[in-house]
């Protein structure tokens, strides 16, 4: 049986400063080597001291993954020498003195299945290696020390998964869930990343790193399966070993015997103390963890209404139900579902667009209304939907600026009627034989006025003056 597991590395994205030291934990856009201190970067001397903030948001994620989280914790050196690892030891978790990490034993629930949470360690990442050209060709390799000791937490599954596809939708999920927590933003570079091992039945466990993208690292581990399965076919063993992914050419390539965890000769880090988590403390968090995607979910379709398929999207995005939550109304939480989950899902679907999006929530709250008292039909609300993200005045501006308003006169729209039936002669001969070609009419009409009339009405209109 095919055996996955996953390594999640999730940076506390969120937080002001980093994890032992005061250097911002946002490091992004800064000189190289201007984000550092005599702490980050090991200088002798130097003392850390935990970020407060960091614990907590770590003790969040594992109680929202439904781990323990023990009485108390500790740090613990992992050594190993890297140039992107300036004290030549990472602090993080061990579990060498019973259950020691912040979290364990954890479990989620993925389409029916259950992938169980082995653990859940807080600890620094490391620098960041920059290869002048590819990695394996080049001459010269800089190195970054400001993302040396931004936090980070790293999740780790029992083998559980049984398929490539399974490890998608986990991610998926996972991603949604520490988004929705409010600790990390996924749409920063390197903010999660994963990594993975597969091991078949018989054989040996492979680790693969180094992979860029949740996309690739279901790639890479349908190739490890097809490429371990080969092997046993033909009788060869499957080394233990770690396997790099190699980005251009789709496959994993050998890079070194797997460590073994005594290789790390961890030990305790004696300048940091045990960490006592009092139930008071623990019972605090608890209270302030957000509403989960699932209860939101249930919330949307139980007291709203609101499709399955609808909620679902919804409440997995923290974005989107945001928005949902500040604009509606008892008597418009569905349309306001509908608008989001069908129109407005086009015009924010990037980190940028979102930022300068002009929608307010009473912006979505009052085109609802509108669409719900028929002052304007559903094709409109998109059009004045498009113009309130990009220019932020009002819908009624809007509607009067674009002439939006819903064409109700029965006697105009008959008029249009009778053009497009006088225009399209052809479809109209048709349409005995092919009864579905009104479709196309009432298109035509909808055209010809911009959007405005209502398509059931113009439905009915056209079947009546049809005869059909
Ligand atoms: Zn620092």
């Amino acid at each position: 049986m095919t055996k996955i597991g996953l390594e999640i590395h999730c940076q506390l994205t969120k937080l002001e400063s980093k994890l032992f030291c005061p250097c911002k934990a946002d490091y992004r856009g800064f000189e190289p080597n201007s984000n550092i201190c005599p702490i980050c970067v090991g200088l002798p001397g130097s003392l850390p001291r935990l970020n407060q903030k960091a614990l907590e948001k770590a003790a969040l994620i594992s109680l929202a993954l439904k781990c323990n989280v023990p009485g108390k914790i500790s740090f613990f050196r992992k050594n190993y020498f890297y140039p992107d690892l300036p004290k030549n030891y990472q602090i993080t978790q061990f579990d060498a003195y019973g259950h020691t990490s912040i979290g364990n034993n954890g479990i989620i629930n993925i389409e029916g299945k259950e992938i169980r949470i082995r653990r859940i360690q807080l600890e620094e990442d490391p620098g960041r290696l920059i290869y002048e050209g590819s990695s394996e060709k080049t001459q010269i390799t800089l190195v970054d020390y400001n993302r040396a000791g931004t936090p980070l937490v790293e999740i780790v599954t029992e083998p559980d998964f049984e398929s490539p596809k399974q490890v998608r939708v986990f991610l998926n999920i996972l991603v949604d869930l520490l988004e929705n927590l409010g600790v990390s933003d996924p749409v920063l570079e390197g903010a999660i990343r994963a990594d993975g091992n597969v091991s078949i039945e018989g054989g040996n466990k492979v680790e693969i790193k180094n992979v860029s993208s949740f996309h690739d690292l279901e790639k890479a581990v349908h190739f490890e399966i097809t490429r371990q399965q080969s092997l046993a076919d033909r009788n060869i063993p499957i080394e233990l070993e770690t396997r790099q992914w190699d980005d251009r050419r789709k496959i994993t390539v050998s890079a070194r015997s797997k460590e073994e965890e005594q290789d790390y000769r961890y030990f305790l880090e004696g300048d940091i103390p045990w960490v006592v988590l009092d139930p008071k403390y623990i019972d605090s968090l608890k209270k302030q963890m957000p509403e989960s995607i699932s209860s939101k979910k249930d919330r949307y379709i139980k007291q709203y209404q609101i499709p399955i398929q609808v909620a679902e999207v919804l409440s997995s995005d923290k974005y989107y139900s945001d928005l949902f939550e500040q604009s509606y109304n008892d008597k418009n939480a569905k349309e306001i579902a509908n608008i989001i989950t069908t129109d407005l899902m086009g015009f924010v679907d990037t980190k940028e667009k979102r930022a300068q999006s002009k929608l307010s929530s009473q912006h979505l709250s009052e085109l609802a209304d509108a669409i719900i008292s028929n002052k304007i039909t559903r094709n409109s609300a998109k059009t004045a939907l498009q113009e309130i993200v990009q220019t932020g005045k009002s819908l009624s501006k809007i509607i009067s600026e674009l002439d939006l308003g819903q064409v109700f006169d029965e006697s105009a729209l008959l008029g249009v009627i009778d053009q497009v039936i006088n225009e399209e002669a052809n479809a109209v001969n048709e349409i005995k034989e092919k009864p579905e070609t009104v479709n196309f009419l009432v298109g035509k009409v909808m055209k010809k006025t911009m959007g405005k009339a209502d398509p059931s009405i113009t439905l009915q209109l056209l079947k009546s003056k049809l005869g059909i």
